[in-house]
């Protein structure tokens, strides 16, 4: 079904095709070409970080940080429960067993005030998501993880340009991963990166990437011929996709710009009608620099929530809910160390609804999305305490 305003539509930044012409022209079509060389150098000069390495994914790239962190059997790798399956997935791929972690009701990210009493012997690493790119509170996640040395790895799927006290989401823990794929603010289909924040990570993120081999020392000259050294796949994206990518980077000011206009309108046009019908918009917390990644809002029950939906649908407008509990999934039931307990998982994901979002959401549109939401009515639904 196709819908008047979508919840997304992928959006150019203007050079794609052209770079993409000019990536075929090069005749490097595979990885590490000229385009992934130029993505990387955008990236570690701007993030300031020692290394960005492109994936095809940032499922990808957390699979590489679960075999960096040389996560096993043994250990046990806490996770949020409200996040996208791959956060989890990754770890438990390598067989470790996960624990979930609850989050605060105010930015839905993990919980830094529950997170210690979830550390145990086995700790071998904390996944924080920085939900809709707003950062999570690091300072005290970083206290509390090096107090009990355990390694920080950042799933920033949501938050590329984001900041926490000015410094930039994603180079915190010793890696972080990023997503482009076509829901995410820059994109090129499918794709990703590890960022490298621990330079002592880096020769084996090379041979992970590249196989198991030690194919790039054998491209700087250090060695004769290549060979398996260790684990790996095969987590280099084409150039084509590079180059796809490295327009929307190029553009990065005017997207997040597009983004930020239309976040903020949806703030003021909604503020009013959220105050008087108890439903709570995102929270900022001041010292967080956020990444407008998506608009959402916590309505007062599941069935408002449902109500809602159905009658934007009706005016052919699609909004979407966001990550059923991975503690109660299926999977997390398996995967996970011992029993969960995350009440506030539970009960925002059954109340959130993120609204339409996507760099050229005209005004018009917009104006349309916001009557829609305002117009509502409820009139048959009891408010559950919030
Ligand atoms: C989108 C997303 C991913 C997965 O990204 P892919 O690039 O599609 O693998 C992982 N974590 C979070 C939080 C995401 O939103």
């Amino acid at each position: 079904m196709s819908y008047r305003i979508p919840f997304n539509r992928p959006c150019l930044a203007g050079n794609e095709y052209r770079y993409i012409a000019e990536a075929i022209a090069n005749g490097h079509a595979s990885g590490d070409g000229p385009f992934t060389r130029k993505c990387h150098e955008l990236l570690e000069r701007e993030l300031g970080v020692p290394r960005v390495l492109l994936t095809t994914s940032c499922t990808h790239a957390l699979e590489m940080a679960a075999l960096l962190l040389d996560c096993g059997p043994e250990d046990e790798v806490i996770v949020p429960s409200f996040t996208f399956v791959s956060t989890a997935n990754a770890f438990a791929l390598r067989g470790a067993r996960l624990v979930f972690a609850d989050v605060r009701p105010d930015t839905l990210n993990l919980d830094e005030s529950r997170l210690e009493a979830l550390i145990t012997l086995r700790t071998k690493a904390i996944v924080v998501v920085h939900y809709a790119g707003v950062s999570c509170e690091m300072d005290s996640i970083l206290a509390i993880a090096s107090r009990h040395g355990v390694r920080v790895v950042e799933d920033n799927a949501h938050g590329l340009f984001a900041r926490y006290r000015g410094e930039y989401t994603g180079t915190f823990g010793c890696l972080s991963t990023q997503s482009f794929h076509e829901t995410k603010n820059f994109t090129c289909g499918e794709g990703g990166a590890l960022v490298v924040n621990d330079a002592e990570l880096l020769e084996r993120a090379l041979v992970i990437r590249e196989k198991g081999t030690n194919r790039s020392r054998f491209f700087r000259g250090e060695v004769d011929r290549y060979t398996w050294v260790d684990l790996g796949s095969s987590y280099l994206p084409s150039d084509l996709l590079a180059a796809f990518l490295y327009a929307q980077l190029e553009a990065r000011e005017t997207i997040q710009e597009k983004r930020r206009r239309v976040w903020n309108r949806y703030y003021e046009s909604l503020a009013d009608w959220a105050e008087s019908n108890d439903v709570k918009l995102p929270l900022i917390p001041p010292e967080c620099e956020q990444a407008n990644h998506m608009f959402y809002m916590l309505l007062p029950s599941f069935e408002h929530r449902d109500s809602l939906i159905s009658q934007l649908k009706a005016q052919s407008i699609l909004s979407v809910f966001h990550y059923t509990p991975l503690h109660l999934s299926e999977a997390g039931l398996k995967f996970a160390a011992g029993p969960s307990n995350c009440p506030v998982t539970e009960e925002v994901s059954e109340r959130l609804l993120r609204l339409p979002f996507y760099n050229d959401l005209s005004e018009n549109e917009q104006d349309q999305v916001t009557a829609a939401v305002t117009n509502s009515r409820f009139r048959s639904l009891s408010r559950q305490a919030s």
